[in-house]
């Protein structure tokens, strides 16, 4: 397992903030308005969360383009649209407790952090857990508690959430996650099973009850059942 950081130049620097910007500028014209998710994605390095096998050539085509990339294990990193919206869509205040399934290589997660949520966030496949629990602190995201586990499961000893976040295409919707989600609180989730999901808002409105907006056609991996090693 590689556990080195991409090597990048004080130029590199100036150059991916640059792109940063520009990114920003995108997700602005396709309709993202919240400052504090546009400032995490202008402030958070997204090359650093590529494989390290990345070459530079393809660092500087794509960290910053509005692409999903591969991050090893078969799993991506979603588009940067993807992660905005989603992440707008739940509305984080400062000190929420918000429930992310699928770390992947982090990188919602750190969006997450630099909302100042307090993020428990489940990985089911044990590279990618190992990978980015060390990438994280490493790039001085210390706050996030990252779980090896099955996401349907959800937390049960962490919960109620405020805010649960689906970053993998469910078939349907978990009920533990249903069942974990405080009342008054959000959760966001792709659902279907086919080539493309129907992004789906959940508003739970007593214990029992769910209001239920669909925003929107999105494109991801498929949530997998178990933990796999
Ligand atoms: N949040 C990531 C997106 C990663 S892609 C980002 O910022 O880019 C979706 C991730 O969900 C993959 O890493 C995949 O391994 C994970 N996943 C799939 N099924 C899961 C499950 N049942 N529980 C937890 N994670 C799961």
């Amino acid at each position: 397992m590689s556990t080195m950081l991409h090597t990048v130049s004080k130029e590199d620097n100036y150059l991916f903030e640059g792109k940063r910007k520009r990114l920003v500028e995108i997700l602005k014209t396709k309709g993202i308005s919240n400052l504090k998710v546009l400032d995490a994605i202008a402030k958070i390095p997204r090359h650093w969360f590529f494989e390290s096998s990345a070459s530079r050539t393809a660092l500087l085509e794509h960290a910053y383009s509005d692409k999903a990339m591969p991050i090893g294990a078969g799993q991506t990193i979603s588009q940067p649209y993807t992660v905005a919206f989603q992440t707008e869509m739940l509305n984080i205040q400062p000190g929420e407790k918000v429930l992310e399934i699928g770390t992947g290589c982090g990188y919602q997660t750190a969006v997450l952090l630099a909302m100042d949520a307090k993020v428990f966030s489940i990985e089911r496949q044990k590279l990618l857990y190992d990978k980015t629990k060390i990438l994280l602190p490493n790039l001085g995201y210390n706050g996030a508690r990252l779980i090896f586990g099955d996401g349907y499961k959800g937390l049960p000893r962490h919960a109620p959430f405020d805010k649960i976040i689906v970053t993998a295409a469910a078939p349907y919707i978990p009920n533990d996650l249903l069942e974990q989600l405080k009342i008054g609180g959000t959760m966001i989730i792709p659902l279907g099973e086919g080539e493309t999901q129907e992004m789906v808002l959940l508003k739970k409105t007593t214990a029992t009850q769910f209001d239920k907006k669909t925003l929107g056609t999105f494109r991801f991996v498929p949530l997998l059942p178990d933990k796999a090693g």
